[in-house]
């Protein structure tokens, strides 16, 4: 099912002295998303991902702008008739109950035509259970599980009430970096295996860059950009984008064009055929860097840091933004420089051109 977030703003009153200001953390919303998709929404902390999510599900009213299930307006239904699945970063189980029973709560409370026989509650947590794989752990209690068999319960009971979207907020955050790895690969399975639309909300890039088929990438309750993830990361269209996705992050430096050439620290390093003369925010790849004994970029080599393939060479340049610059290379390419200088030959396909004052992308 197709979900529209039509216009969406959420703005919390000021309260009081201490913050005298409303919070707008949503602002003007407008995203679809598609049937079956899993989307990741992603941002720093503070942008507005929680809260996007609370209006999806419900939790939260919107100031205003709509929300559409399919061709349903939801915007004014309560979160139990939404029909969504929600599992956050604590699980919130039950402790006292089994995993059976956390599993079979959301299905305890129905009514009239809707009410399920005990038989198939059982039958139903036990489908759940299988996707996630825990059918060996029905009759254990949460305390009697790893962090990750805990996050895969409350994953199932998500599951259990054929929910027509899964929202998911930051799912893996407590779990250890193995943990999140494998977990993060059961979540694509399973969506992929359902075809449940599903929203994911992480801070995390390389989280949210390995399992969406699309990101939404916010700042300040405002969208950033959207796309699939690595067209966002070929071509992002604000230097906030460029810097959020990657790692090791992009090089920014404080360049000039003159001339129809990117000048960084007096040295044309690259051609901008047709662009007018102007300060830029240059951005570089770790991948965009070719060392090369004659190359126009040169920097003060700092060390190389091997990884097995590939190695990094980390070097420092007066008009870069951070101390270090670090390109990565393959290690056939990585020969130590001579002297105390290591020279490079920039790709223009990894070279992103930034206004210095907006930060909005320069396109050549
Ligand atoms: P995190 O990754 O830290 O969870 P987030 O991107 O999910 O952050 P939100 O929790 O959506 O961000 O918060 C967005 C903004 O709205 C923040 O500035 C936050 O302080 C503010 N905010 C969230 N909930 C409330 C509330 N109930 N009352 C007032 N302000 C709020």
């Amino acid at each position: 099912m197709n979900v529209t977030l039509q216009n969406l703003t959420k703005e919390f009153p000021g309260r009081g002295k201490k913050q005298p200001q409303p919070v707008v953390a949503v602002k003007d919303f407008t995203f679809r998303i598609p049937h079956g998709k899993l989307v990741g929404l992603l941002g720093p902390s503070g942008c507005g991902k929680s809260t996007t999510l609370n209006l999806l599900s419900g939790l939260q009213k919107p100031t205003s702008g709509r929300i559409f299930f399919g061709e349903d307006d939801v915007t004014d239904l309560p979160p139990e008739h939404r029909g969504v699945g929600l599992v956050f970063q604590n699980y919130a189980l039950y402790p006292h109950l089994t995993v059976k029973q956390n599993i079979t709560f959301p299905l305890e409370n129905r009514k009239g035509k809707e009410k399920l026989t005990k038989a198939q509650m059982a039958q139903m947590a036990l489908e759940a259970a299988k996707l996630v794989q825990i059918q060996e752990l029905m009759d254990r209690r949460p305390g009697e599980l790893s962090g990750g068999q805990q996050q895969r319960v409350a994953i199932a009971r998500a599951l259990v009430k054929m929910p027509r979207i899964l929202l998911l907020d930051e799912p893996l955050s407590n779990l250890d970096a193995r943990l999140r790895l494998q977990t993060r690969e059961e979540i694509r399975r399973i969506q992929r295996s359902t075809g449940i639309t599903t929203v994911f909300v992480t801070h995390d890039q390389e989280e949210a860059m390995s399992i969406s088929d699309l990101i939404v990438v916010m700042k300040d309750g405002v969208i950033q950009q959207t796309g699939a993830p690595q067209a966002v990361y070929d071509d992002p269209a604000n230097l906030f984008v460029a810097r959020f996705l990657g790692n090791p992050p992009i090089n920014a430096f404080a360049g000039d064009i003159r001339g129809g050439q990117l000048y960084l620290g007096g040295e044309a390093v690259l051609q901008t055929p047709g662009l007018p003369d102007q300060p830029v925010t240059a951005a570089v790849r770790p991948e965009g860097f070719l060392p090369q004994a004659d190359g126009p970029l040169r920097c003060a080599f700092r060390g190389v840091e091997v990884m097995g393939r590939d190695v990094t060479i980390l070097s420092a340049h007066p008009d870069h933004h951070a101390p270090v610059i670090r390109a990565i290379v393959s290690a056939r390419e990585a020969a130590a420089p001579a002297g105390d200088n290591v020279r490079f030959a920039l790709k223009p396909d990894k070279v992103f051109l930034f206004h210095r004052d907006t930060g909005e992308r320069i396109r050549f």
